[in-house]
């Protein structure tokens, strides 16, 4: 198995990393305080083909894998202007929609999302089943060739940004027993779709969600897939969504280490700059190694997913997600540290970020339910729940 990347992923990476500088943190700073959108980043990146290098060639993708989408993301999380959206309209719904979307439905969105134009949220999590997903209650009812939805969900990032979101539901007949999910494309504003914003304490662009679907009446193929095909289908979404998350929480972790490195360098107290403190440096080294490792599994996770192991990127996408997500907050809390009162000024920027790394840690599914999976499915555990 290769793990190392080959020069297209380095190329890839500089050139990213190029494109981001340009933009970096003081643009999202503004973006984020004047309510706006990284709308010329997430423009630009589109045109160049970063936002699509997962889709299909023949429908205006670059014809890779979540590989190369996830060094997309991290590279502009490392300079300070990650694209939260990419862990959602690209990588869950672009990769479901190839894999098990129509013609028509791929014709329909995938050049879209591929170049930025189009952009799709997606939604699972409810106030009632939170991690628990099986308890999911938007439930889906055939009205001769329609389809109509009903039910609630929770923090569904980028709702009034999205043309659509995927909302994930079960059908009246599958509404009690074992989960079977099924995925409908819900435009923006379809009659019944209700959305209220959650007063968040982050600062970010992409805003989070309460939507209401009330009776919202779609055409038969607003569904994608098989209504019967069940976790599968959800999983071939869910895996990239773990896998990218991990690239976005090694992005973060990446721009708070460079920040806190570069400051203890030239802060100086004492005789030497604080960094010659191994108490300072030690812990930022640490940082680093983690991250590295996060990295290495991100890639393992990757690697399995795009060559169509979709039980092996199971375990290897979790755990990924698992370790960048700690690493991430581990490397954010001592640059934080390295700071002293400067690493609590909105001057230096890195503050906001306490916050921020902890959505890794509990999004889209948190440390603990990792943790359950590998105890059950890995080691093979009793489970308590
Ligand atoms: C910024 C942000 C963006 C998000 N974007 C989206 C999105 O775009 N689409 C979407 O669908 N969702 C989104 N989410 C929702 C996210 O996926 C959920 O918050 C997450 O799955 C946890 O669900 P919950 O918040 O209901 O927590 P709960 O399920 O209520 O869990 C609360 C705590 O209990 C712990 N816990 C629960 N069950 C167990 C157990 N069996 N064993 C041990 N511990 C347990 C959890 O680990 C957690 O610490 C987003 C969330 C955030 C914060």
């Amino acid at each position: 198995m290769t793990v190392l990347e080959t020069q297209e992923h380095k190329d890839l990476r500089a050139a990213v990393a190029a494109l981001g500088s340009r933009y970096g943190r003081d643009y999202l700073t503004r973006v984020v305080r004047e309510g706006g959108h990284p709308e010329e980043l997430w423009a630009e990146a589109g045109k160049l083909g970063y936002l699509g290098v997962n889709l299909p060639e023949e429908y205006g993708g670059g014809g890779g894998g979540i590989t190369e989408l996830s060094i997309v993301l991290e590279e502009l999380g490392a300079v300070g202007s990650p694209l939260l959206m990419l862990v959602v309209s690209p990588a869950i719904c672009g990769t479901v929609i190839s894999r098990f979307g129509t013609e028509e439905q791929k014709r329909a969105w995938l050049p879209g999302l591929a170049d930025g134009t189009r952009t799709m949220a997606f939604g699972i999590t409810e106030p009632d089943a939170g991690s628990n997903s099986h308890r999911i209650t938007t439930t889906a009812r055939r009205d001769g060739e329609d389809w109509v939805l009903t039910g609630r969900k929770i923090f569904v990032s980028g709702v009034d940004i999205a043309d659509a979101t995927l909302i994930v539901g079960r059908t009246e007949d599958a509404r009690t027993g074992k989960l079977k999910p099924c995925l409908f494309i819900v435009p923006r504003d379809a009659a019944g779709f209700q959305r209220n914003p959650v007063d968040m304490e982050l600062q970010a662009a992409e805003k989070q969600f309460e939507l209401v679907l009330d009776d919202v009446r779609l055409p038969a193929d607003a569904l994608v897939g098989d209504e019967d095909a069940g976790l599968l289908q959800l999983f071939a979404g869910l895996n990239p969504e773990r896998i990218m998350t991990a690239a976005f929480a090694i992005g973060m972790g990446r721009f708070a280490l460079a920040r806190a490195v570069a400051y203890a360098k030239e802060r100086s107290v004492w005789k030497e700059p604080i960094g010659a403190h191994q108490a300072i440096a030690h812990p930022l080294a640490q940082a680093h190694i983690a991250l590295e490792s996060a990295r290495l599994m991100m890639q393992k996770a990757a690697h399995l997913y795009d060559r169509g192991d979709d039980v092996g990127a199971g375990e290897a996408a979790n755990m990924a997600k698992y370790t960048a997500a700690e690493a991430c907050v581990q490397a954010v809390d001592q640059s934080v540290h390295t700071l002293g009162g400067n690493g609590l000024t909105r001057e230096y920027g890195l503050a906001s970020l306490i916050t921020a790394s902890r959505v890794a840690r509990i999004a889209p599914v948190s440390r603990e339910m990792i943790l359950n999976y590998v105890s059950h499915q890995t080691l093979g555990l009793p489970k308590s729940y």
